[in-house]
């Protein structure tokens, strides 16, 4: 699929989302060869990434963050994530900033831009995202990988990730290095491919349905 969209394998990095599933699936994963791992509660990450660790010698995995992040856990998810896919605002920013002190190597991160009108899904406002990716960019300890959003699923797809690479190439525009795209899930991660996704952050269509 990814020769028929033109897109190379290692231009694609597949997070596999192991919210709500315990740790033996993500140890069960890491030995299918899956190293990048996707989570979205710090109650939940913290211990799950700590037995891990604890479990799989020598791990070489990394643990996205992918979930609205509370500033109060900030210092928490800096220490054991490896990317921040959901930078959305100057207060987040700032614990980001403070967190990452203690940090050998700065901690990667992608602002997250909502598409929808509600203000409660999380991401920056696309208006205010110049502004912000300024911001970002400059931020000590952070390293902006690009752009971060989850498509409405009641939208058309293709306008909604041609709004994502629109708002990629706006972000490129004020901080050229950060040209990754986090889109993509598993109901439309094959409409994110075709418009230049290249972190995908696929669950139920790996891990099968969740346990709530
Ligand atoms: C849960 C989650 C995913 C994965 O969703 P699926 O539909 O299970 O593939 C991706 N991104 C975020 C932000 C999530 O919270």
């Amino acid at each position: 699929m990814l020769q028929s969209l033109g897109r190379a394998r290692d231009e694609v990095t597949l997070v596999v989302v192991t919210k709500n599933h315990p740790v033996d699936l993500a140890i069960e994963l890491y030995g299918l060869g899956v190293r990048d791992f996707g989570e979205n509660r710090d109650q939940e990450a913290q211990p799950k990434a700590h037995d891990f660790a604890q479990l799989v010698e020598g791990s070489s995995a990394t643990w996205h963050f992918v979930g609205q992040l509370q500033s109060n856990k900030a210092k928490s998810v800096a220490s054991y994530a490896g990317v921040v896919h959901s930078v959305d605002r100057e207060s987040l920013l700032i614990a980001l900033e403070k967190a990452t002190v203690e940090r050998t190597k700065p901690l990667d991160v992608f602002l997250q831009v909502n598409l929808t009108s509600d203000p409660g899904r999380g991401g920056v406002n696309p208006a205010e995202l110049e502004p912000f990716a300024e911001r970002v960019a400059g931020a000590s300890g952070l390293n902006l990988l690009g752009i971060m959003a989850v498509a409405a699923l009641d939208e058309p797809l293709e306008s909604e990730f041609e709004k994502i690479a629109k708002l990629s190439q706006k972000l490129i525009s004020v901080a050229p290095q950060a040209k990754f795209i986090s889109a993509g899930m598993s109901q439309d991660f094959e409409t994110a491919l075709a418009y230049g996704a290249t972190h995908l952050r696929i669950g139920t269509a790996i891990t099968g349905k969740r346990n709530y």
